[in-house]
């Protein structure tokens, strides 16, 4: 990856940090679940509103790093309106993503800005994170997600 590349992922980031999408609660959601990485102090809810297998709204709220935020804010984006299988995949893709920085396909879309973050083995807990979260919500799961 080129270094203007890099700057330019960076930007992506950030700005996803400073205005996430999605971050509210949902009133009517059909399932939420928690995340924590002790770690690093990231702690999310994720919420979901389910119809069927379609994800029709996905939303988070609480507080963590940049990366955490960002990769959850993506992770909504990404999700909306992609059914349940469908997420799952793009959750193994995504992990894959990040432990060996591979290109996970013209598919990730945005998410591909997430990359670098396999060169900082502490940050892929944060960037994991909500992806956690969001499983156990789909799974119906009702403990709290922990990256440890
Ligand atoms: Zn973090």
């Amino acid at each position: 990856m080129s270094d203007d590349l890099s700057e330019l992922y960076q930007e992506v980031i950030l700005d996803h940090s400073r205005s996430p999408r999605n971050f509210r609660t949902l009133e009517d959601a059909t399932s939420a679940a928690e995340g924590h990485n002790p770690l690093c102090g990231d702690h999310f809810t994720i919420y979901v509103k389910l119809d069927g297998d379609v994800i029709r709204e996905v939303t988070f709220q609480g507080s963590g790093c940049a990366i955490s935020k960002a990769s959850a804010s993506i992770m909504t984006e990404t999700l909306k309106g992609k059914t349940k299988v469908e997420a799952e995949k793009i959750f193994h893709r995504f992990h894959d993503l990040i432990m060996t920085g591979g290109n996970g396909g013209a598919e990730m879309g945005k998410l591909a800005v997430m990359a670098g973050v396999h060169k900082f083995p502490m940050r892929i807990k944060c960037a994991i994170l909500p992806w956690h979260a969001i499983e156990a919500c789909l799974k119906g799961k009702k403990d709290p997600v922990s990256t440890e």
